[in-house]
């Protein structure tokens, strides 16, 4: 039978395996992982596996019922597409079709690499080695104020840790959200009680403190660093496929790479959105989710159509839960949905009329139908939009 191999064993990897398997597809299918851990889940991670109200995250997915051969703990070191054959540490695997699901690696704090008491978030170990951080109530700081330095900073909090979160721009989520949008959640951090320093830069990390560029000193039992990920694809350097301006994979519209019989979806590839009219590198779980449909889909010789998703993903932070549909771009009229200085309000961006994104916080109704009228593209009434009294619906 045909062989499909996989590699990288989180949610875009073992995704890619089942929906083979859900799809009918009859040949072999490898994963191939560098973890030992059996396959998990991330978002647990940064909540209640931190916390320890969860022991882990692991899928509940029984991989020998469903003939999927798992090869955990070790790292795949290259391919070359032209012998159909991949790289390991225990030497060359053949494939007839590969999927590249990598994922993503945590960008590290120059100069931090290591100094005792700096951490990452990305793995279990990662989280299993902060756990006895929060059950001792060390002194934490984190670096960067994004998805994952609040996540994390939240669940410190939640533990009693003292909190800092040490922030180069001027505002939370600075990368991804206007101005306007985030200035609000600056409050989010004084009220959970945790110090928030904007416009501070970390000059250098000791074990035990955090020195910034203006002399301060602070006290950190642990460093905790969030200040972005980059594709896990060094290892496809030399192999000639093609990679884009943040290293990840140039995938087509059905997932396709530039090398014959590779695939690449999750956090490691972007891929042509027909929807937004340009390329999205999206690092989000619902994108390692739906991706895999349209790989198997195509493995198998379905024809199915061109992935073009509407990207979605959830964060839980200081007591908020905080959702995002769609993909706004500067230009588009933004419309507020609500008092921001309340536990509840959302956000939509309309392009030509039409809702391109939505920002929810503590308004999973306004996520849902939202996410609707972006999928079909429905012009909306700004009026109506901005009362958030009447439902979403079309204009
Ligand atoms: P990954 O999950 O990164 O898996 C890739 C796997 O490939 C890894 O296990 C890696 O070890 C392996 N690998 C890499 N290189 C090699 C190699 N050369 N050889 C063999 N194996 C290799 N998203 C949300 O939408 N909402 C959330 O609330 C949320 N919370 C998150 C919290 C945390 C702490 C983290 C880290 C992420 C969170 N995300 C969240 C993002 C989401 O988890 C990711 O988008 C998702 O995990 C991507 O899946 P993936 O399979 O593409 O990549």
């Amino acid at each position: 039978g045909r062989r499909v191999v996989i590699v990288g064993a989180g949610m875009a990897g073992v995704r890619s395996a089942v929906a083979l398997r859900e799809q009918g597809f009859t040949g072999t299918v490898t994963l191939i992982g560098a973890e030992p851990h059996q396959p998990y889940d991330r978002p647990p991670l940064s909540k209640a596996v931190l916390l320890g109200k969860a022991e882990g995250s692991a899928f509940d997915i029984d991989f020998e019922a469903l003939g999927i051969e798992l090869r955990l703990g070790v790292d795949v070191t290259g391919v070359r597409p032209a012998d159909h054959e991949l790289d390991t540490e225990a030497g060359p695997v053949a494939y007839d079709t590969l999927v590249l699901a990598t994922g993503a690696e945590p960008i590290r704090l120059p100069g931090s690499e290591g100094v005792p008491g700096v951490h990452l978030l990305r793995t279990l170990d990662d989280a299993e080695r902060l756990r006895p951080v929060l059950a001792e109530g060390q002194d934490v700081v984190v670096v960067g104020a994004g998805w994952i330095g609040a996540e994390f900073a939240t669940a410190a909090r939640d533990a009693g840790c003292p909190v800092t979160v040490v922030e180069a721009a001027d505002r939370p989520l600075a990368g991804v959200l206007p101005a306007e949008v985030a200035a609000p959640m600056t409050a989010w951090y004084a009220d959970a009680g945790a110090e928030l320093r904007t416009h501070a830069r970390v000059e250098r990390v000791e074990p035990g403190a955090v020195f910034l560029d203006d002399g301060t000193r602070l006290a950190a039992g642990a460093v905790v660093v969030g200040i972005g990920a980059r594709p896990a694809t060094a290892w496809l350097a030399g192999s000639g496929i093609a990679l884009g301006a943040h290293r990840e994979v140039l995938a087509d519209d059905h997932l396709r790479t530039s090398a014959p019989d590779v695939y690449a979806v999750g956090d490691c590839a972007s891929f042509p959105s027909g929807r937004y009219g340009e390329r999205l590198l999206v690092h989000h779980w619902d994108n390692a989710v739906q991706g895999p449909r349209t790989v198997a889909a195509d493995i198998i010789g379905e024809s199915p159509a061109a992935y073009d998703p509407v990207p979605y993903f959830w964060s839980e932070q200081f007591g908020r839960f905080v959702q995002y549909a769609g993909h706004h771009a500067p230009g588009d009229d933004l419309i507020w949905r609500g008092d921001p200085t309340t536990p509840a309000w959302s956000v939509c961006w309309l392009r030509d009329g039409a809702l391109s994104a939505l920002l929810a916080v503590g308004r999973p109704r306004d996520l849902a139908q939202g996410r609707k009228l972006i999928e079909s593209a429905t012009r909306l009434d700004p009026a109506l939009a901005a009362d958030p009294a009447v439902p979403l619906k079309r204009a």
